[in-house]
Parts: structure tokens; C-alpha cells; sequence
């Protein structure tokens, strides 16, 4: 499985005499390939006040990162657009709440994929992506960041696989029920799994549903591999040994997710791909920001207006070293040669802190496939890493349900 790993480099060498040519296969390729990012955030803008996804719309002047008219600059034929609610109090009130918001955020990407079934169309199977881009639509799987809406009911879990759900984390940034995060400024609670987090991975494992270890601690990570029936993966994480961050993986680890038939979407989130030292005045005046305007995916108009430039004058006040697409491809290229281009893919994070200096949104990822290209690769990796390597996990899940 790995032996052939080096002979990339060599084809790139070979090909270097022919830039121009090289760069019009990339954009026919890309095109040309299944293209699917496994964790998009996306969802939390349909209910921006006048945010509609068949406007374009730009980083700088709202922070969208994904839109109908930028997934077709970009090539990018669907993905996982996540049910994502943030941590909150461990209380039945709590829960309630969660399940809630969790249910209405899965509402509002049926509206979404309603009023636009013209060009997006909900997908449950594997087999559904080529199918639903063969008939020129978009592809939209839904996924679960976070099983805090389950609350303390693991039965719920089928309540979401019945929407549509086929994808689901534990755990987010802090500690919960379920599970250890990675980034839980407390440490572990459970050292993993809680026993109820185990029922989770059984359960998706019956419903047929990937299990995605992205934010959990390592020992989490260690369980749901070790418990899991079918391959697990990382949905939107980056390689420790390019960046040592606990929201990425070791090598030991990302060889066992590999051996064991799993997947590493590589994410695009500045914070995990480099150093960034924490800047205490920028954090304050956001803050600030934050609380005198409210979250701004409640803000339209004028008042979004304001935020937007109030906001570009902090950051040019108080700038913070940005990744750029190199380190992108670091972490990327890192993580194909070591576990090679069966288990590697594209996560980026779009709309949930993911972009970098040279590719702000979704746009620019067509600059991923003229990388790889550059550095050897071929169609066939280029499909795999793109989409086919996702769907086969899926496939392996389906195929082992026991509630098909
Ligand atoms: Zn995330």
C-alpha cells in the first residue's frame, strides 16, 4: 500500500518541462472529477437575514465562504454541509434546547435544497452523488458536528438518520456526554468514550452512518477506531507532524485510521496548519465587537454593513500570522505520502474558520488540483482524494448496516 509512494516526486520532475499545458489539464480535470468536501459549515448562514445561496457572496463582505455562483467558480460538487450546535449546559433544559436548534438547522438545508432543487438535490447513499452530478445538480449529504443535541438518548440518533443524516462526531471543542474533545482546556473526563459514547458508535454502526473522529481527544479517537465495525475518518482535521496542534493527528494514528480502510479530509483552518501566536488586544476588541453587535449571522443591511468594517479595522489593527495555500499543501502532501492517496481527502471547513492567504473560499480549490497535479499526481489519485475515497468508507457503512 505504500511502497509506491515516492514515484510522484519523479513524475513531477519529468512534467515540469510544460507549465502551460499542465495548467489547462488541471482545470479540465477538476471539472472533470467528482469533486465532495466533507465539512461545510455552510448551513449556519441559511438563515442569515437576506443571505440567499444562489447569490455570490464574498469573504469580505458578509464571511461566507460558499455559495451557489463560488461551488461553481470553484468546481465543487457538493459535500457534508453540517448540523452543527456549539456546546452547551449538560441539563435537560439544555439538551431540549440542542435537540431543537438541531432539528431547525436540519430544516432549514431541506428549505435550502427546496427552493433551489433545481440545482441541489439531498443525497443518502453513495451511489446518489454521481448520479445527482450526471443530472447537473449539486450533492448535499448531511452530517452531525457535535452529539450534543442526542443528549443523554442515543434512540434520537435514528431520528436524524430518518432526515437524512450520515455522518456524525461526538464532540466539539469542550468535553460532553459522549466524549473527551481534543481541545478541552479541562483535560479528559472520560479518557475516550463514555459508555453512552460507545453506544453511539454502535449505533451508528447499525444505522449505517460514518463515524467522524474530528475534534475528539486522541484517546476518543483510539476507541471509536477500536469499537467501530466499519472505517472511521476525520472529516475536516491536519497532520500533527506538519503542525503540532491537538485538533490534528499523529502519524501512529493516521497510519491505524489507514489500515483500518478510513479516511483524512484535510482542513483549512489557519490556527491548526501554523503557529499563531494568541493576540490578547485582537481577542478583546472582537469580543467587544461581538457583544455590542450580537452574532453576526443575525445581522443584515446596514448594521451588517458596520460590523464588516468595524471588524477589517481590528484585524488591520491587531494582524495575525494567515496559513497560506503552501501550508495547505503540507499538511495535504504529508499526509498522501505517508498513507497514501486511498486515505486522504478534502474537508476544508468552509464557513467554520477554514481558508487560507491564496484560497478565501471555495473558489480557490481548483489551486488543490493544480498542487497535486504539479507534484505528480494523477486523474485517478485526483478523483480519489477528491471524493472517490469518501464514498468508498460510505459504501463499506452502508454495506454493514444492519437497518439498511
Ligand atoms: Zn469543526
Amino acid at each position: 500500500m505504500f511502497g509506491f509512494r515516492h514515484i510522484p516526486l519523479l513524475l513531477a520532475a519529468c512534467l515540469a518541462g510544460a507549465p502551460a499545458a499542465h495548467a489547462a489539464d488541471a482545470g479540465a480535470i477538476h471539472q472533470r472529477i467528482l469533486t465532495l468536501d466533507t465539512h461545510l459549515d455552510t448551513p449556519m448562514n441559511f438563515a442569515r437575514p437576506g443571505w440567499d445561496m444562489m447569490d455570490e457572496h464574498s469573504v469580505q463582505s458578509d464571511m461566507s465562504e460558499v455559495d451557489y455562483p463560488r461551488m461553481v467558480k470553484g468546481g465543487l460538487d457538493g459535500g457534508f454541509f453540517a448540523i452543527f450546535i456549539p456546546q452547551g449546559p449538560r441539563t435537560p433544559e439544555g439538551f431540549a434546547l440542542a435537540l431543537n436548534a438541531a432539528l431547525k438547522r436540519e430544516a432549514e438545508i431541506r428549505d435550502m435544497v427546496a427552493r433551489h432543487h433545481d440545482v441541489f438535490e439531498l443525497a443518502f447513499r453513495a451511489d446518489d452523488a454521481e448520479r445527482i452530478v450526471k443530472s447537473g445538480k449539486r450533492v448535499v449529504f448531511q452530517s452531525m458536528e457535535n452529539s450534543y443535541p442526542l443528549g443523554k438518548d442515543i434512540s434520537l440518533l435514528k431520528r436524524f438518520y430518518d432526515l437524512g443524516v450520515r455522518m456524525v462526531g461526538p464532540v466539539h471543542f469542550t468535553n460532553n456526554d459522549l466524549a473527551d474533545s481534543a481541545t478541552d482546556p479541562k483535560g479528559p473526563e472520560w479518557h475516550g468514550l463514555s459508555p453512552l459514547g460507545k453506544q453511539l458508535v454502535a449505533e451508528a454502526n447499525r444505522l449505517g452512518i460514518i463515524l467522524d473522529a474530528s475534534h475528539a481527544s486522541d484517546e476518543t479517537f483510539d476507541q471509536m477506531l477500536a469499537l467501530s465495525t466499519t472505517p472511521i475518518v476525520l472529516s475536516h482535521s491536519s497532520a500533527r507532524a506538519v503542525f503540532n496542534h491537538p485538533r490534528n493527528i499523529d502519524d501512529a494514528r493516521m497510519e491505524k485510521l489507514a489500515a483500518a480502510g478510513g479516511v483524512i479530509q484535510i482542513n483549512s483552518y489557519s490556527d491548526y496548519l501554523i503557529d499563531t501566536p494568541p493576540n490578547l488586544a485582537r481577542e478583546q476588541a472582537m469580543r467587544a465587537l461581538n457583544r455590542r453587535y450580537g452574532p453576526f449571522q443575525g445581522l443584515g443591511g446596514e448594521k451588517l454593513k458596520s460590523y464588516m468594517a468595524e471588524r477589517h479595522a481590528i484585524e488591520s489593527q491587531y494582524p495575525i500570522p494567515r496559513a497560506s495555500v503552501d501550508d495547505l499543501m503540507a499538511h495535504i502532501l504529508h499526509a498522501i505520502r505517508l498513507v497514501g492517496v486511498d486515505h486522504v481527502g478534502i474537508g476544508l471547513d468552509w464557513d467554520g474558520g477554514g481558508g487560507v492567504t491564496g484560497m478565501e473560499d471555495v473558489a480557490g480549490i481548483p489551486e488543490i488540483t493544480r498542487r497535486l497535479l504539479a507534484a505528480g499526481y494523477s486523474e485517478q489519485d485526483l478523483a480519489k482524494i477528491w471524493g472517490g475515497n469518501i464514498l468508498r468508507v460510505m459504501r463499506v457503512v452502508e454495506a454493514k448496516a444492519s437497518r439498511p
